[in-house]
């Protein structure tokens, strides 16, 4: 296989295409606009519609449980005020998505192609390559 397994995650962690290894999931600056394709390899990043409901779910867990359990447990055992636990789980539930956006579209990219190895181009034609020898 072209593209290892772990070769994926370490892209996916880092942003990067886990085709090509590319910083090309989204356009040069700020944006948060995912691009529908790799502009080096041309992978599609849009795979279908409804695909970005993994990335938010991605997205709302680690925030959750990372961002805004420990703010609940500092509540419970009496460190924070009840005011400053609400305005802090506040902010933190709307800053913490947008912060986490970019990698969380990442992290949704990486689990399908960890799970699907196979479904990159790079490792399509690896694949496809063995199959011929089979023959
Ligand atoms: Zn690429």
């Amino acid at each position: 296989m072209k593209v290892t397994q772990s070769q994926i995650i370490t892209r996916g962690l880092t942003v990067h295409c886990p085709n090509c290894g590319g910083k090309t999931l989204f356009p040069p600056g700020a944006s948060l606009r995912l691009n529908k394709e790799c502009p080096q390899c041309h992978l599609r990043l849009e795979k279908d519609e409804g695909f970005f409901l993994g990335a938010m779910s991605l997205n709302y867990g680690v925030t959750l449980v990372v961002f805004l359990a420990p703010v609940a447990l500092l509540w419970y055992h009496g460190t924070l005020s009840d005011t400053a636990a609400t305005w802090l789980a506040i902010g933190i539930s709307v800053v913490v998505p947008v912060l986490l956006y970019r990698a969380s579209r990442s992290w949704q990219l990486m689990l399908y192609y960890t799970f699907f190895p196979q479904h990159l181009p790079a490792n399509r034609r690896v694949m496809s390559a063995v199959e011929d020898e089979n023959v």
